[in-house]
């Protein structure tokens, strides 16, 4: 965790094998959007959200065949598994068994004694639950209150809950209020933080567009993040799961709190540009999608800003003429023309992965 942002230290709840909250790092989840029916390509997306780095990933589970598909479903995958049910309580009944935490929406859920089904079921098979209180479908009472959706709505829905879940002495849940408008959902998150301990679970809902959409979150997920507040975050983007998985990590890899994979720094490049600058990042970014392993690279265009960036990077390349010049663990290494620049690169960015590798492993060996 970065040291600039002091974090809420909440209560702890596990969703598999899955910490979430207390000091735990943010986890990164998704969902899918296949046919849950369609165990097949459910199974597949769900590995594809492993691989890109998500650490939970949910389920839509509207009816009994889906709820039977999820059984099938959690019997081929590793990653904990959040089963999303609304309206109808006893379909979290029928997984509870299976799903490593049940969502569910106060505001469809229905009245008390269906939530206190829901939550024996919880305590039955000791997985939490998730309440996911969300300004698209607010109580109808609570709609006619505040007349259009706000924070105080979303927190009054939320406290609803809560206070339901501690008249049956369940704390074993995480909390999540979301709107598509940043203000509005930073707001109630604010004050939900206030008044729980529980993990709070962040996202801007409905965001839009991976682009639009990328930006919102960024802004909203990002602004709760360096205030302390949150411990599981899911992007919400009108796009292939992988990417709401990819842009989580940037957003933690942007505020220093987690990192994975490679980390690009790049110049936006301008005429003084040796070499192809956004051509070679993108290359690159996408050959190394496969890394998972730690690693920062500086690819700058020219000396106007290369040899500062590179020598603070494991791999740095500046640009230059007739030349470039490569630069590893912060040192002048070689020069490189053109012609080879992104296999040159790849090479050693993979040979210092490598090297890294085998440097953690003795490490792990001595100790
Ligand atoms: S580092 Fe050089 S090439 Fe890159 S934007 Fe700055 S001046 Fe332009």
């Amino acid at each position: 965790m970065s040291s600039w942002i002091k974090r809420k230290d909440t209560k702890v709840v596990r969703v598999g094998d899955v910490a979430v909250g207390g000091y735990n790092p943010i986890s990164i989840q998704s969902m899918t959007n296949t046919n849950t029916k369609d165990i097949v390509s459910t199974v597949k997306q769900i590995n594809d959200l492993d691989a890109a780095g998500a650490d939970i990933v949910r389920v839509s589970v509207p009816g009994y065949e889906e709820a039977n598909a999820f059984k099938e479903i959690k019997k081929a995958v590793k990653i904990p598994l959040v089963a999303d049910i609304h309206f109808d309580y006893k379909i979290a009944i029928e997984v509870a068994d299976t799903a490593d935490c049940l969502r569910i929406n106060p505001g469809n859920i229905g009245k008390q004694d269906k939530v206190k089904e829901v939550i024996n079921s919880a305590i039955d098979n000791d997985i939490p639950i998730r309440v996911g209180v969300n300004a698209g479908s607010l109580e109808k009472d609570l709609q006619k209150k505040y007349g259009e959706p706000n924070a105080d709505a979303l927190v009054e829905s939320a406290l609803r809950h809560v206070e339901i879940l501690d008249k049956f002495n369940f704390q074993n849940y995480k909390m999540s209020l979301k709107a598509s408008n940043i203000e509005m959902t930073v707001d109630a998150y604010r004050k939900i933080s206030e008044i729980i301990n529980q993990p709070l679970h962040l996202g801007i809902t409905e965001a839009g567009s991976y682009r639009a959409g990328t930006v919102k979150s960024s802004i909203g997920v990002g602004m709760l993040l360096s205030e302390g507040i949150g411990d599981t975050i899911r992007i919400s983007l009108a796009s292939n799961p992988v990417d709401e998985v990819k842009v989580g990590w940037d957003i933690l890899k942007s505020l220093n709190i987690r990192s994975r994979g490679v980390k690009i720094i790049a110049c936006p490049s301008c005429s003084r540009q040796n070499f192809n600058v956004i051509e070679v990042v993108n290359e690159l970014e996408e050959r190394l999608e496969d890394i998972s392993d730690d690693i920062e690279v500086a690819i700058i265009g020219c000396y106007v800003n290369g040899p500062g960036e590179s020598k603070v990077a494991n791999i740095g390349l500046t640009g230059a003429s007739p030349k470039n010049l490569l630069y590893v663990d912060g040192l002048p290494n070689k020069k490189i023309s053109n012609e080879n620049l992104i296999d040159e690169l790849e090479e050693q960015i993979r040979s210092k992965v490598s090297d890294k590798q085998i440097e953690s492993e003795k490490i792990i060996l001595r100790s």
